[in-house]
């Protein structure tokens, strides 16, 4: 039979895929994850995404930016400045004029999960040229300024929009919106995230899932498996919430949600 062009994720794949913690494992082990994000216009999509990425299943969380007085002002725990890590995020809340950040972390052999405005002007040269994993997590209006094509024909069709993207850029891409779907750079099916719900059209909570998603590649995920699992999860936490919700409260439900995947 030929390989589906779909396919819904399922659960039993999900509990399979989660990076749990087991008793030889340290900090460290279980990944670090690195947020460049945020800035003065929007120090909120930093601390949302450090809270996503706190409760991915990393060991630590770093975070380098502007808003590290808001970070900390939330999240004690998180680690503030440059440093080793097994994964970065980079462009919640970032603004204009950051792109050499982001070229910069693509440089590196690490594995980076690239959002909002850090996907701004990305060249498919040097995504393609990386061999360290990479997610593109764009909703349509940012899938479409990545293909130089309308929103509106994104819209019309996302499964071969999703496709083209991840083809294109080399990347394992998770289009987000009122149904989420992740390929991978190497053409396997497309997946189908089932768990997401329309109150998840809610200021910050992309900046939560992006957090979550690259906690998840610091825990050793593939691009598009972090991207499927960290949708899922999103999801679920979601629903446990309940709407109207707050992206900080998708975060806060984020464990509970991972005890339903497992
Ligand atoms: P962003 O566009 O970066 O703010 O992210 C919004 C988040 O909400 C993503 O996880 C989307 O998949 C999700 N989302 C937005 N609209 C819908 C919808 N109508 N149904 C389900 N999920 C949605
Ligand atoms: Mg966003």
């Amino acid at each position: 039979l030929p390989e589906p062009e779909v396919e819904a994720l399922q659960h039993a794949d999900v509990a399979g895929l989660l990076p749990e913690p087991t008793a030889s494992s340290d900090k460290y082990r279980r990944g670090v994850v690195g947020i460049v994000a945020g800035s003065a216009q929007y120090p909120g999509a930093a601390v949302l995404a450090v809270a996503g990425a706190l409760r991915g299943g990393a060991g630590a969380v770093r975070y380098v930016g502007p808003a590290a007085d808001s970070v900390l002002a939330r999240h004690p725990e998180t680690l503030i400045g440059p440093g080793r890590v097994q994964a970065w995020v980079i462009g919640p809340g970032l603004g204009e004029g950051r792109a050499g950040e982001v070229a910069d972390l693509l440089a590196q052999d690490t594995a980076v999960l690239v959002d909002a405005d850090g996907l701004r002007g990305l060249d498919p040269a040097v995504l393609r040229a990386r061999t360290a994993p990479t997610l593109l997590t764009p909703h349509a209006g940012e899938a479409a300024a990545l293909l130089g094509v309308s929103r509106e024909s994104v819209e019309a069709g996302r499964l071969a929009a999703v496709r083209r993207l991840a083809e294109r850029y080399g990347a394992a891409v998770l289009l987000k919106g009122s149904t989420t779907l992740v390929a991978s750079a190497g053409g396997r099916p497309v997946r189908v995230n089932p768990t997401g719900t329309p109150w998840l059209a809610t200021a910050g909570s992309g900046d939560v899932l992006s957090g979550l998603a690259g906690s998840l590649l610091a825990g050793g995920l593939s691009g598009a498996d972090a991207g499927a699992v960290g949708a899922y999860l999103h999801g679920l936490a979601a629903r446990r919430t309940g709407g109207p919700l707050l992206a900080q409260q998708v975060a806060e439900a984020l464990p509970a949600a991972w005890r339903d995947a497992t």
